[in-house]
């Protein structure tokens, strides 16, 4: 039996439907509080010729392929990049985008010539974990990031070419520190303007140390009515900078849903600002509405503290 080719564990959701093609493995930094995506991985780059391996096999089972993700948690960092990008277009002259995870710290730390030659060589999207615009948050949760970098990176990118996509993690201030996330978030986002913003919601994973935190009386998660709240605030922050471009905001993880009394009242925002904004205010606000008069109220944050749900993070979610 032939081997097949090396699959990595995770992928962004809106990555489904693309070719999977890992070219790191594990996290460099592996050390965000929160996340337990890479803790039992080491970190190692591929070689090129294994890689190249993989693509001639991915290439057989995929007659066409409509995009290509490069992982694992920050495919930046390859010593080898523009050549890995070069075999990947190469592979699947086909693909409407090449995508990759990185690092805020590496956009800034590569070289410009760099980034931009992993465009020529056409890698079109960046994914990148914004998590929380406010200094405080970024430090407690060892991010790694403070947001001038963040600004710098996002500038980094969008001038090198291109798309960038930054993820926000709702509740990851907790309960106290919910308005300061929310909103140097919204300003930091509206600065940098990234073409998409994408919303999840923190879930408490045992062995992480933000787990251990809360377990210990040192964290207290943010309830839905407060991260619905929040995430009225984040928005409101946002539309009030004007950002210089469309940006589409999508909640497109479960994480981010919220049950009142067995019905989902909260599924997320999507839509395009600075046009939908009030729609989205709108939605949300019916959401704190319908939690408040609730008696019973849940989301897969809470359920997964109580043990009710497990493998939220399962790989390939
Ligand atoms: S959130 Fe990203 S950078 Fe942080 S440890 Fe996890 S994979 Fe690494």
């Amino acid at each position: 039996m032939t081997a097949g080719p090396e699959l990595p564990p995770y992928r962004p959701p809106s990555e489904a439907g693309s070719v999977l093609v890992r070219v790191t493995r594990g996290c460099a930094w592996n050390r965000c509080t929160f996340c337990g995506m890479y803790k039992e991985q080491r970190f190692s780059v591929r070689k090129l010729d294994e890689i190249r391996a993989d693509l001639a096999l991915l290439r057989a089972e995929t007659p066409h392929a409509r995009s290509v993700f490069l992982a694992d948690s920050d495919a930046l960092v390859h010593p080898r990049l523009p050549d890995v990008v070069a075999a990947v277009r190469a592979t699947f002259p086909e693909a409407e985008r090449i995508t990759s995870y990185a690092r805020l710290h590496t956009l800034v730390h590569r070289p410009f010539a760099r980034l931009e030659a992993a465009r020529a060589a056409g890698l079109t999207r960046i994914h990148a974990g914004l998590e929380s615009g406010a200094p405080a948050v970024l430090a407690a949760v060892h991010k790694g990031a403070t947001p001038e970098l963040a600004r710098e990176a996002g500038r980094r990118a969008i001038e090198a070419g291109f798309t960038l996509s930054l993820y926000l993690l709702s509740g990851l201030g907790g309960e106290t520190d919910w308005e300061a996330h929310a909103r140097d978030s919204g300003r930091l986002l509206g600065e940098i303007a990234p073409h998409f913003i994408r919303l999840r919601t923190l879930v408490l994973l045992a062995g992480t140390p933000l787990h251990a935190a809360w377990k210990e009386g040192r964290f207290s998660p943010a309830t839905p009515e407060i991260r619905i709240r929040e995430t009225e605030l984040l928005l409101r922050t946002l539309l009030a900078t004007v950002p210089q471009r469309e940006i589409e905001l999508t909640s497109d993880h479960f994480s981010n849903y919220v049950y009142a009394d067995g019905e989902l009242v909260y599924g997320g925002i999507n839509g395009y600002l600075p046009e939908e904004g009030e729609t989205l205010l709108a939605t949300l606000s019916a959401a704190r509405a319908a939690v408040a008069s609730a008696r019973q109220v849940y989301d897969p944050a809470s359920l997964a503290r109580r043990g009710h749900l497990t493998g939220l993070y399962a790989p390939r979610l």
